[in-house]
């Protein structure tokens, strides 16, 4: 299987670093039989080519099995016509990746934390507020006069139903529950819209339960009552600022996992931005990067019927659970010291240590 790897800007190349190193050791452990290719996107494929995407990266990404994608900052970009092209909004567009699945969870120790935390949100990716996609010639968002504003949300049937299918299959995986949040009363026609197709795709799923709440109850609960919550299937923008909350809720920015998802393709890249404040300084937390790709081995392993890739991808994720549950090892964000670097290091030895405590007991 071949993965693309492409480390965008900022902090992207030492998270991307950290990450490939981990992939490669579960890739050589549990014979996973994967290629990886690098390629530059963002500023340092501005500086040798003049675009921050070339439209082959774009064609290999087509016929790839995975990408990794580090986080891009779009801030340095030049205009569209002179070069600057959003990286992770083209390859979402091109690879109709409808589906964006972040995790947030409560680990032992993290101070910051809260306990009984452990969701799964499902987030539609193609439409919504968004106003860079939810139209097919123009924008979402206009000015009729020049002090009048207005921005339109767009919420289709089709979409909705398909991200429905995605929540309600990882449920029945999971603790089988869902939660569909939407504001009904306010958004009648457009919620009526996603709360309905909800309804329809719950049908093929008599095991797993599930409920509709509003967004601000949602949040609200969230916090307080974590334990209640499983898979949360969510529209764009209402998911974006909750998926924010629950990773904050699990400690840090930096442990935000994000996997892009399509039937076809899937793209793993941190749920957190370029963090342009702390770049080439070794200090970012890699987990987020590192967990998106253990949820990468885990999606490729279902979809091509693979037990070692998920098993590759759980052995992953208990091995950052290690690494973080240990003080010594937890990087700046987490009120710790370890570099970026040698955190990736430890992931990769915890992982080796895992994988031989298994072959002795076999
Ligand atoms: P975007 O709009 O692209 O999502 P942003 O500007 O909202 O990005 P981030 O780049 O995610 O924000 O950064 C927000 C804050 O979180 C910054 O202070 C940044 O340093 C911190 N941060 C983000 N990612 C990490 C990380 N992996 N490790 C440590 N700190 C991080």
């Amino acid at each position: 299987m071949n993965i693309l790897v492409l480390p965008g800007d900022d902090i992207g190349p030492e998270i991307t670093a950290a990450a490939l190193a981990v992939l490669e050791r579960a890739n050589a452990v549990y014979s996973l039989g994967l290629k990886f290719e690098l390629r530059d996107v963002g500023v340092a494929s501005y500086k040798k080519i003049g675009t921050t995407l070339p439209d082959s990266i774009v064609d290999e990404a087509l016929a790839a099995d995975a990408v990794v994608l580090g986080p891009c900052g779009m801030t340095d970009y030049p205009p569209r016509e002179q070069g600057g092209v959003n990286v992770p909004g083209t390859i979402r567009k091109r690879l109709d990746l409808y589906a964006n699945i972040r995790p947030a969870r409560s680990r032992a120790g993290l101070q910051k934390a809260l306990p009984k935390l452990d969701c799964l949100i499902v987030r539609e990716n193609t439409e919504g507020f968004y106003s860079d996609r939810n139209m097919f010639l123009g924008s979402g968002e206009f000015m009729p006069t020049e002090d009048v504003a207005l921005s339109v949300r767009k919420i289709t049937a089709k979409a909705s139903r398909r991200i429905a299918q995605v929540a309600f299959d990882y449920a029945k995986r999971r603790r089988k529950h869902v939660t569909a949040v939407g504001k009904r009363h306010v958004l009648q026609l457009s919620d009526g819209i996603f709360i309905n197709q909800a309804t329809a795709v719950a049908q093929q799923f008599p095991d797993v339960a599930w409920r509709e709440m509003d967004i601000d109850a949602m949040a609200a609960d969230l916090y307080t009552r974590p334990e209640r919550h499983d898979v949360i299937l969510i529209t764009n923008m209402f998911g974006d600022v909750l998926s924010n909350l629950a990773v904050a809720m699990s400690g840090s920015l930096g442990l935000a996992a994000a996997l892009n998802a399509s039937d076809r393709y899937a793209v793993a890249n941190a749920g957190h931005g370029s963090a342009p404040d702390i770049a080439g300084e070794d200090i970012a937390n890699p987990t987020g990067l590192i967990l998106s790709t253990a949820m990468l081995l885990d999606w490729l392993g279902h979809r091509h019927g693979r037990t070692q890739l998920m098993q590759a991808g759980r052995a992953v994720e208990g091995a950052v659970d290690a690494v973080l549950a240990n003080p010594a090892t937890r990087s700046k964000d987490l009120g710790g010291s370890i570099g970026t670097h040698a955190f990736g290091t430890a992931v990769v030895a915890q992982l080796e240590k895992s994988a031989n405590r298994i072959a002795q007991t076999v």
